[in-house]
């Protein structure tokens, strides 16, 4: 089995980190500054019985300019092109407004989509589930996977659960 996972979030909640983690080699740009990935970045992760592709879009957000708004669409497009996405967000943060205009780009699409929740060594254990609740108002997420992609957190069980949708 192969498929191919687009994943989506704001700049900064751990998208590059995350397929990094999963590939296991410095594929994807990583900064500390928005919008460094500026291209799709193809990682290939091959486990024995199947592959997966993953796409690291250019961060999908409130077009200001011309530049953000082809950017934008570009992203959309991928989206409704991939068996899942991932849609990561930063526990820590909470949801936010550049969070609420993903969202609505992801119901354009039926592709099934993952509430990723990255950077759950920095929260409290009880705080995951009122910000659970939160998202899920929101959209109907085909799964909800909690990971910290710093420190390797739950990424094999997100990896086996991404294996359902190829
Ligand atoms: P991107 O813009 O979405 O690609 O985000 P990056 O992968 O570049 O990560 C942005 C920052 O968040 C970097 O400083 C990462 O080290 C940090 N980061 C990513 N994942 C985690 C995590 O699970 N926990 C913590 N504490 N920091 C993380
Ligand atoms: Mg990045």
């Amino acid at each position: 089995r192969s498929g191919f996972v687009a994943i989506i979030g704001r700049p900064n909640v751990g998208k590059s980190t995350l397929i990094n983690e999963m590939i296991g080699q410095k594929i994807a740009i990583m900064s500390d500054k928005p919008q460094t990935t500026r291209n799709k970045i193809h990682g290939v992760y091959t486990a024995d019985n199947y592959q997966i592709v993953f796409l690291d879009t250019p961060g999908i957000h409130k077009p200001q300019h011309k530049l953000g708004d082809f950017m934008n669409k570009s992203a959309v497009g991928t989206l409704g092109e991939v068996d899942a996405a991932l849609f990561l967000i930063d526990a820590a943060e909470g949801l936010g407004g550049g969070d609420r205009f993903i969202i609505e780009q992801l119901k354009k699409v039926k592709t099934p989509v993952f509430l990723v929740m990255n950077k759950i060594d920095k929260i409290q254990p009880e705080a995951l589930l009122p910000l659970i609740t939160e998202y899920k108002d929101l959209h109907d997420f085909a799964e909800i996977v909690p990971i910290s992609a710093l420190q390797g957190n739950n990424i094999s069980t997100l990896l086996q659960t991404l294996t359902k949708y190829l």
